[in-house]
């Protein structure tokens, strides 16, 4: 019995292993529906979707928008993101500045939340999607899954990623009910909706199963 056992759990563990390649299989990047790997080059019955192993061109995607991303970053932190109008005194500050002044105001959690949304959060996606898709291309077996999570927080943070823009809009309807005061804002915060977006798609387009092919090849090689 408890060989039986064994063996069968063994059985599992094989099956397991096995890659939609090897099943002769291909799931659909839309809507996951999994079809025949002959497929290939053709569309998916269900959502008309083209069909591919991996993602098109995923790297060269995935670096393109984040190459763009990463240039309007720069205007993003040194354009003004809002002119402000305060007892006669006009000013037009850019991300660092508003945050100095929201911190010196007293304002210390609107500062921090500013800092997290604009500074933290780019740059550690910056950070990630270099290292992912530098690591792909080296075909590197280093920490795969560590890196496979990586991609997933940094595709759940892409939904909070607005959240510097919304801040602006809405420290601006705040004060504008103060009638002593006038905010509204400026270029910079176009330009970081636009670094926002793009490293939005810039996630969207890598395929996180690049990080496991690396397994594949040499699996297949050792067999
Ligand atoms: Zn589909």
């Amino acid at each position: 019995m408890a060989v039986a056992a064994t063996s069968l759990s063994e059985d599992f563990g094989t099956m397991m292993l096995y890659k939609a390649e090897q099943l002769n299989l291909v799931g659909c990047h839309v809507c996951g529906l999994v079809s025949e790997a002959g497929a290939i080059g053709k569309r998916c019955p269900r959502c008309h979707s083209p069909l591919h192993r991996r993602k098109h061109n995923s790297l060269v995607h995935t670096w393109a928008l984040l190459v763009a991303a990463m240039a309007l970053y720069i205007p993003a932190n040194i354009q003004p993101v809002m002119y402000t109008q305060m007892l006669g005194s006009r000013t037009e500050s850019t991300i660092m500045a508003g945050i100095m002044e929201f911190w010196k105001l007293g304002s210390w959690d609107i500062a921090v939340i500013i800092f997290i949304a604009s500074v933290v959060v780019p740059c550690f996606k910056f950070i990630v999607l270099i290292t992912l898709s530098v690591s792909v291309k080296l075909h590197s077996a280093w920490a795969m899954r560590e890196r496979a999570k990586l991609y997933r927080i940094t595709e759940f943070i892409g939904y909070w990623s607005m959240l510097d823009v919304v801040v602006v809009a809405l420290v601006s309807a705040l004060v504008k009910f103060k009638a002593l005061s006038d905010i509204e804002p400026r270029m910079g915060i176009l330009y970081f909706g636009l670094v926002v977006i793009l490293t939005m798609l810039s996630a969207m387009s890598f395929d996180p199963r690049l990080i496991w092919d690396y397994k594949e090849h040499n699996e297949s090689g050792q067999r």
